[in-house]
């Protein structure tokens, strides 16, 4: 693959086509998603894209009871910072779990979604 960037846009364009991309850096091997311009861990630009399997379990949730200006009509749902196989933290919308029964360690999977007509990253439940 000659594409040494996968940007924001390429990154949303892809996970809207239901593949979450990570990068990996070139300088230090540190996994990033979203992608970012440049390495948290070591400053460097030289990023490779990692297929990701969009399996991870939830490390952590918050329920938006009130939400945002603009997403009111779709409180009260939850936001989780779901922990992928390949070992980085993704936050997303969690879809089609009750809020009642969220819990840390739950098992999920990536799913598209989108809101407000933007792509957006979803959770969806999992057989663990
Ligand atoms: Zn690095």
């Amino acid at each position: 693959m000659t594409e040494s960037t996968v940007t924001l846009g390429r990154f949303f364009a892809a996970a809207r086509e239901g593949r979450l991309t990570a990068i990996r850096c070139g300088g230090c091997g540190a996994l990033a998603v979203p992608p970012k311009e440049l390495c948290p861990e070591c400053g460097a630009r030289r990023w490779e894209p990692v297929p990701l399997s969009g399996e991870g379990t939830i490390a952590s949730f918050t329920v938006i009871r009130v939400a945002p200006r603009g997403h009111a009509d779709e409180a009260p749902y939850a936001i989780a910072a779901v922990r992928l196989r390949e070992g980085v933290s993704l936050l997303g919308r969690v879809v089609d779990v009750p809020l009642d029964s969220l819990a840390i360690g739950m098992p999920v999977r990536f799913r598209p979604i989108v809101v407000k007509d933007r792509p957006a990253i979803g959770f969806g439940p999992r057989q663990p």
